[in-house]
């Protein structure tokens, strides 16, 4: 199955861009940006499912699979047509 994960590397994340890591096990929840991706290891090249794989929950002696999500900046932004 192709998803944005599929197509989208580390570097083609915006600077400030947040990814919302949920834990599959226990709902942990915390966020990633670029920097702190490449901070734990070089990502650039790497696939946002291969960074999905590769990162575990940060619970305390939890380590579950997590689940990536994009976090918006905003609600509304994306919602300016017509208001020209
Ligand atoms: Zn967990």
């Amino acid at each position: 199955m192709t998803s944005w994960k599929d197509t989208l590397q580390v570097r083609d994340l915006e600077q400030g861009q947040r990814l919302e890591v949920t834990c599959k096990t226990c709902g942990h929840v915390h966020y990633l940006t670029r920097d702190s991706i490449n901070d734990a290891r070089p990502s650039d090249q790497r696939y946002l499912d291969e960074i999905e794989r590769l990162t575990v929950c940060g619970a305390r002696g939890c380590r579950g699979k997590v689940r990536l999500a994009f976090v918006r900046n905003g609600d509304t932004s994306g919602f300016v047509g017509g208001l020209a």
